[in-house]
């Protein structure tokens, strides 16, 4: 690449409240018959006074928190001017000079490396409504005017899509782990806005560019990286052809990442901010505050970290802290007795994400519901770990649990004799049936190294999963001489 891209990204997150940001209306808007969640202080009509969400400015203060910001105890709502159809008062209540969060950081990992990506800024606001085009018409829906709205802003510390997508990624985790929002994409509870600039080689090393390209109310991260490798196509081109580059606000035309112009990018004197005079200072107590702070659980990476102590691979803690029903069934395992080292935990976390999470997936279950317990498949994978039955019997008892909707994994295999024969001359039986009865195959061994391979699976065919694979290539090597 012959530019370096520098890019810095605005967040914006739905706050998960029963009421909207500044009156008692019902923030709950999906799926709802229009214009039906709304009142004259959704309005901004004369005479009525809005009044902040205190939980949504808790949630605000937690995700900060939990950003790593520092809290501005003295903070204030600013009114930012602008008209606009979805703007129903002409203003939008925000914060602008003085944020509730500010100074934080993520902590984001490519691999094994592991970045800083400094956020600049958390602050409160309240969301648009929903425009619908129709033909020429343009229809307003304002049940989503109003409802809390927190936007995020990093410094530009972005270089590359991959840490552009390895951050969306951890942000995700940690608004969930500290119960901001859903954040579910699909639904637009959260959206980014894409600041992006190239950087020229006169420039040192710590220089910004002097314009940046801003695209907003991008959806999905797919799309963010399709914008990307557009706007990294158009602004090089520019550049290259020696125009001097301006700042922007540029639209998306479609899906395909394509970027229109709206405009050149106003600066914040055009908003005429000033201290929203309907909402006195917010003053914010530390005890409040200490008290928010400890209401957040284990977040994301600590909670990875502790899985990779615990000597789990890369790839399954990665599972674990993305998709926390695995991760806490994964938990509550970890807390029967006899589970505590690592060649166990990493045998069970192989187990959780490939044929448990197969199973769930296939019985349209979940870990929290599925008939299957923690003690039974600890049982299971004990015994397998002592070789006393091997995978398939595992496999097999699991599936008997999940078929009949019982637990009891040691009733089932003594009922059903599912014991490992570790005994040879039990073993030999077996092994001698199948000799006689694949005579062909016998005759071709020599020729044919996967053939023993193939009787191995015959052997385990014939003992109902019970023989152990090893010993019986074993004995069949040494009957038939290879
Ligand atoms: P303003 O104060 O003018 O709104 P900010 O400094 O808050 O601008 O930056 C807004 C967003 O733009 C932030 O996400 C920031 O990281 C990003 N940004 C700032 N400068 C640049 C730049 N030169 N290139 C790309 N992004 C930038
Ligand atoms: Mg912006
Ligand atoms: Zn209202």
């Amino acid at each position: 690449m012959k530019y370096q891209t520098v890019i810095g990204l605005e967040v914006h997150l739905q706050a998960k409240t029963n009421s909207k940001m500044f009156c008692s209306c019902s923030s709950d808007y999906f799926g709802k018959e229009a214009n039906i969640n709304i009142c004259p202080v959704c309005f901004g009509l004369p005479g009525a006074l809005p009044v902040p969400n205190e939980e949504a400015i808790r949630k605000c203060i937690k995700l900060s928190l939990a950003l790593n910001c520092k809290i501005n105890n003295n903070s204030k709502f600013d009114r930012k001017n602008y008209y606009y159809p979805d703007l129903p008062k002409g203003y939008q209540i925000t914060q602008s000079d003085i944020p509730f969060g500010e100074d934080g950081y993520v902590e984001i990992e490519i691999g094994d490396d592991s970045r800083r990506i400094r956020i600049k800024r958390v602050h409160m606001e309240e969301d648009t409504a929903k425009s619908i085009h129709e033909g020429e018409d343009t229809l307003v829906d304002y049940n989503k005017s109003g409802t809390p709205l927190i936007e995020i802003v990093t410094e530009p510390d972005f270089q590359t899509v991959e840490e552009i997508a390895a951050f969306a990624k951890r942000l995700r985790q940690i608004i969930r782990y500290a119960e901001v929002s859903d954040a579910e994409m699909q639904k637009g509870q959260m959206r980014f806005e894409l600041n992006m600039s190239l950087k020229t080689p006169d420039l040192a090393a710590h220089e910004l560019p002097d314009y940046r390209i801003e695209v907003k109310n991008i959806g999905s991260i797919s799309v963010l990286e399709k914008v990307i490798d557009f706007e990294y196509e158009r602004q090089s081109i520019e550049i290259d052809n020696g125009k001097k580059m301006i700042s922007q606000t540029r639209g998306l035309k479609n899906m395909s990442g394509e970027t229109l112009l709206q405009r050149t990018k106003e600066s914040a004197d055009d908003y005429r901010y000033f201290p929203e005079p309907d909402i006195p200072p917010i003053k914010l107590d530390d005890t409040w505050i200490n008290e928010i702070k400890e209401s957040i659980k284990e977040l994301p990476l600590e909670r990875k970290t502790r899985y990779l102590e615990l000597g789990l691979e890369l790839e399954q803690a990665d599972i674990f802290i993305e998709d926390t029903d695995r991760g806490d069934w994964f938990d509550l395992v970890c807390q029967e007795e006899g589970s505590n080292d690592t060649k166990i935990a990493k045998e069970l976390s192989k187990w959780i994400n490939s044929d448990i999470a197969g199973f769930v997936e296939k019985r349209k279950t979940s870990f929290e519901k599925m008939p299957l317990t923690t003690k039974d498949f600890l049982y299971l994978l004990n015994l397998l770990l002592e070789n006393k039955i091997t995978g398939t019997v595992v496999k097999k008892v699991i599936e008997i649990i999940f078929t009949t909707g019982k637990a009891g994994a040691e009733e089932i295999i003594k009922e059903r004799n599912l014991l490992q024969i570790t005994d040879e001359s039990e073993l030999e039986k077996f092994v001698d049936k199948v000799i006689s009865d694949n005579e062909k195959v016998v005759k071709d061994i020599k020729k044919n190294p996967n053939a023993v391979k193939f009787l191995v699976g015959l052997v385990m065919r014939e003992s109902r999963g019970k023989a152990n694979p090893n010993t019986t290539e074993e004995l069949l090597k040494e009957k038939l001489d290879l």
